[in-house]
């Protein structure tokens, strides 16, 4: 997959695939991080890219060119006509699993980051596809957005993880929050006693510690974020081992 972001900070974007599991992604060639500086395409002396917003009120909002300029740029980076194009945005559709799945089948991407109090919407009207939120709070730009899209999309890539299990038992992708994790040592103490690790994780009876996984799994789920419980279908199992749980909880 190759993702071009249309950025200001060119340097903070590019850090993403420095590191950790995209780092490896990009070594081996699974994905390419590159970016586009709209100011390069300024035609002032100050290589200006924002004006005043019309209407009046404070902030600055980033002009039609040469933001456009950027996306045919970032279009032509990542080979294609016309790539999936997102600007990232607050007022956009929540960034999800199932989104991140669905991106993750894209060949190319261009992303788009705002500043100031955002970008003209002429523009994001006729150059943009989609418009992505990562969350319900306001960020000063789209550029840690855009990280954060990069990295949730390309670990789903194939071959981008180590062990490819890991990522079927993550957080959400079967609709449920993940159980916890315990390592070594056993016991520890962090000033109030000791405390263990969970027996049935210790036993090497792996049909009881997925029985247990799956049980934590579902309690976590009905405790933390019961709305995500209410688009599952339950088997009678399921059932079971939540009731069990929300009895150890009472
Ligand atoms: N006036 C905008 C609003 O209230 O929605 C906020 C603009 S914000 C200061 C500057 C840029 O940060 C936006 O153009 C957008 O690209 C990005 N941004 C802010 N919050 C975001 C969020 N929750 N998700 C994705 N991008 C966000």
């Amino acid at each position: 997959m190759k993702v071009c972001v249309v950025t200001l900070f060119e340097g903070l974007v590019l850090a993403v695939s420095e590191h950790g599991v995209l780092g490896r992604a990009v070594e081996r060639g699974l994905v390419s991080v590159d970016t586009v500086d709209p100011r390069a395409f300024a035609t002032d002396v100050h290589r200006t890219v924002d004006d005043r917003p019309y209407g009046g009120g404070p902030g600055m909002v980033m002009r039609v060119e040469p933001l456009r300029t950027a996306i045919a740029q970032a279009r032509r980076r990542v080979g294609g006509q016309r790539p999936k194009t997102i600007y990232l945005g607050a007022a956009g559709q929540p960034l999800t699993h199932e989104v991140a799945v669905r991106l993750a089948r894209e060949p190319a991407l261009v992303l788009v980051s705002g500043r100031y109090e955002g970008v003209d919407q002429r523009l994001l009207d006729v150059e943009v596809d989609e418009e992505l939120s990562i969350g319900d709070y306001v960020l000063s730009g789209g550029e840690l957005a855009a990280m954060v899209l990069i990295d949730a999309v390309a670990r789903l890539l194939p071959g981008a993880l180590g062990n490819a299990a890991s990522a079927g038992s993550d957080s959400f992708v079967d609709g449920l929050l993940d159980w916890p994790h315990y390592t070594r040592p056993e016991a520890v103490d962090l000033g109030d006693g000791e405390v263990a690790v969970p027996e049935v994780l210790l036993g090497g009876n792996h049909a009881a510690i997925e029985r247990w996984r799956r049980k934590q799994a579902l309690g976590r789920t009905w405790a933390r974020r019961p709305e995500l419980l209410q688009g599952l279908t339950l088997s009678d199992e399921d059932r079971q081992l939540l009731s069990e749980y929300q009895a150890e909880q009472a």
